[in-house]
């Protein structure tokens, strides 16, 4: 099979993809039995290329509504959606908390590959109806069994017993129902982990390169999966207030450069806030001071280096919450302002060590 498991984000990647399927069907042409795979045998080359492009427009539906089956579930019982993930077989939809409650996330992971078997189901009915009346050759007979069959497909990998896919989640439900969250992820993880590594000598063995790709692809997940889980429980509760640095020494935007690498030298600090009186105007971090040639450091003022965008967060905002922001905006700092004055620096130092301190709670 000419399929690749691709992940897709922006709309020409999108549009890629749908060619690539649609390139893949009109070039492929095999019959076994009751169905007949790909439209490779139908003439006129116009026909046969309609119906692949219709075939991947339609399968691109059926995996946004196997999403759509799993965000239902969480929106019906209160949980955001941020964003969709869609992955080619299956996706992805960052919820804004993980639902601690196995049986719920059972019934969310359990969505999508049921709306993805209700789709097969009823593509390949219609396909076999259709093909009674005009033959198995037919492009309509062999849209319908064809897309029955991709579903069915789309439905059992996402089924198979590892992150990222559905089957890891359904695992770890299972398993949460009777230890804690972290070692029935770590249990579930594990198994993908091993899952992964049995497809990748097979990979090997047979030369497949499709299933070196899934086998990494089941590894990296499985890992992520285990280390997002395991942060997020250690920091649970944890506000910024508890693990901040609140001695915050501050520059003034007029300090040389040069002084500033003294005064990084001496406290051991890499960034500080860049105070003007009372009012923070910015960040200055090493980043921003190694960007300065060496010999223009004693003539360049902080205020012409530092960074002036500020994403600020309060005291009592979680920890967790945090640590998103720094993943996501790429940043190593953020400033903690309370009513307006600066009460403290939030490093990603600060994060690691509350951390690991707090590791015991998960082992
Ligand atoms: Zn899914």
């Amino acid at each position: 099979m000419a399929f690749l498991i691709l992940i897709y984000n922006g709309v020409i990647t999108i549009i890629f993809i749908i060619l690539f399927i649609a390139w893949s069907f009109a070039n492929t042409h095999q019959a076994t039995g009751s169905i007949i795979y790909g439209f490779g045998a139908i003439e006129p080359a116009e026909v046969r290329w309609l119906f692949s492009l219709l075939l991947a427009l339609i399968l691109f539906a059926c995996v946004a509504l196997h999403e759509l089956g799993h965000s239902y579930i969480a929106l019906k019982h209160g949980i955001g959606i941020k964003s969709i993930t869609l992955y080619f077989f299956g996706g992805v939809a960052a919820m804004e908390d993980i639902p601690r409650n196995p049986g719920l996330e059972l019934k969310m992971a359990f969505a999508g590959p049921a709306v993805s078997g209700i789709l097969g189901l009823a593509f390949w009915l219609a396909g076999t109806q259709i093909s009674s009346y005009l033959g198995l050759s037919h492009p309509l007979s062999i849209i319908f069994t064809n897309l029955g069959l991709m579903n069915f497909i789309l439905m059992a990998f996402n089924l198979l017993p590892a992150f990222p896919m559905d089957g890891g989640r359904l695992l770890r439900a299972w398993f949460a129902f009777g230890m804690p969250y972290v070692k029935a992820t770590r249990r579930a993880s594990d198994i993908g982990k091993i899952f992964a590594t049995l497809m990748f000598l097979l990979g090997l063995a047979t030369l497949n390169f499709m299933l070196l790709f899934v086998a990494f692809f089941v590894y990296v997940g499985a890992s992520e999966e285990e280390k997002a889980t395991e942060i997020s429980i250690s920091l649970e509760g944890i506000m910024v207030q508890d693990i901040m640095s609140t001695r915050v020494e501050s520059v003034s935007p007029d300090m040389t450069l040069e002084e500033l690498k003294e005064l990084m030298f001496r406290d051991k600090h890499r960034g500080y806030p860049v105070m003007e009186g009372e009012k923070l105007q910015g960040i200055v971090t090493i980043a921003d001071l190694q960007k300065v040639a060496p010999e223009r450091r004693a003539g360049t003022r902080v205020g012409e280096v530092m960074a002036r965008e500020l994403y600020l967060i309060g005291p009592e905002d979680e920890a967790a919450t945090a640590m998103k922001t720094m993943n996501e905006l790429q940043i190593r700092r953020l400033p903690v302002m309370d009513g307006g004055g600066l009460v403290g620096i939030l490093s990603r130092e600060d994060l690691v060590r509350a951390i690991e301190l707090c590791r015991e709670r998960v082992h």
